[in-house]
């Protein structure tokens, strides 16, 4: 489906946060690259997508009232054989019914596990002053304890990028640390222009979150992806 027809079904559905299974087709089409993500509706479908996309795999709860899978319980990593998927599926579904009494399910999303690397994020939102604004920063606790983040207004210029990915107080950890590998920073300038470039075309977009990205000596890949479309009133 194309941008315009993902958004214009989510409104019909009176949604405004897309599945992390359409929030991710939105971003390839953009020109990022994302971890290719299938919906089961049931625990037997999970299972032979799986087997199709080759172990290990992971498991995330695909409805679009559940805005933070992993706290409800809706995200299972590493699963290595069709017995783990199947027992992923009833603990999800388990999970999410707990969490959520009320929530509409469409099903798991299956994708593969992304090898290791530096987990970091690009985000969006929108400023009543300044529009959208875009912001870059390091994964996990370094964004949520540490508020180690980037923020510049779009459209980004290419030395807007550049900066954004060097100010942070992060930049040791992208640059090899201790060892480990530097990983590509021009890639993750080109995805900041990228998401800039898209979000600029696309103002039914309220709130946009590539979390994580992970980032690689070459190359990088989103492994989840939220989208919050503007309300209609
Ligand atoms: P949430 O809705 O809680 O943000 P995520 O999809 O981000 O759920 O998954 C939680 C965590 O699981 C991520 O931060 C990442 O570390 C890990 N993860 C998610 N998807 C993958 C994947 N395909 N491969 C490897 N790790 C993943
Ligand atoms: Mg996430």
């Amino acid at each position: 489906m194309t941008t315009q027809q993902i958004i214009a079904k989510a409104r019909k559905e009176d949604r405004t946060l897309l599945t992390e299974i359409e929030a991710k087709e939105l971003m390839k089409g953009a020109g990022i690259s994302v971890v290719d993500t299938r919906l089961a509706t049931t625990r037997e479908e999970a299972i032979a997508i799986s087997r199709k996309l080759g172990f290990p795999v992971v498991l995330k709860i695909a409805s679009s009232d559940v805005v933070h899978k992993s706290d409800a319980g809706g995200v299972k990593l590493g699963l290595k054989t069709e017995n783990e998927v199947g027992k992923a599926c009833d603990d999800i579904m388990k999970a999410i019914k707990k969490a959520f009494p009320n929530a509409k399910i469409e099903g798991v999303s299956v994708q593969k596990m992304a090898r290791p690397g530096v987990e970091v994020i690009i985000g969006m939102s929108q400023d009543a002053q300044f529009g959208p604004v875009l912001m870059f920063g390091l994964g996990g606790i370094l964004v949520e304890i540490l508020k180690d983040v980037s923020l510049r207004i779009v459209p980004l210029t290419r030395q807007d990028a550049k900066e954004m990915v060097r100010e942070i107080k992060g930049l040791p950890l992208l640059q090899g640390y201790r060892g480990s590998e530097p990983v590509d920073i021009e890639n993750l300038e080109n995805m900041l222009l990228t998401v800039s470039d898209f979000v600029e075309k696309t103002p039914e977009i309220k709130e946009l979150d590539l979390n994580p990205i992970f980032a690689y000596k070459d190359g990088a890949i989103a492994v989840d992806a939220r989208v919050i479309l503007n309300s209609v009133s």
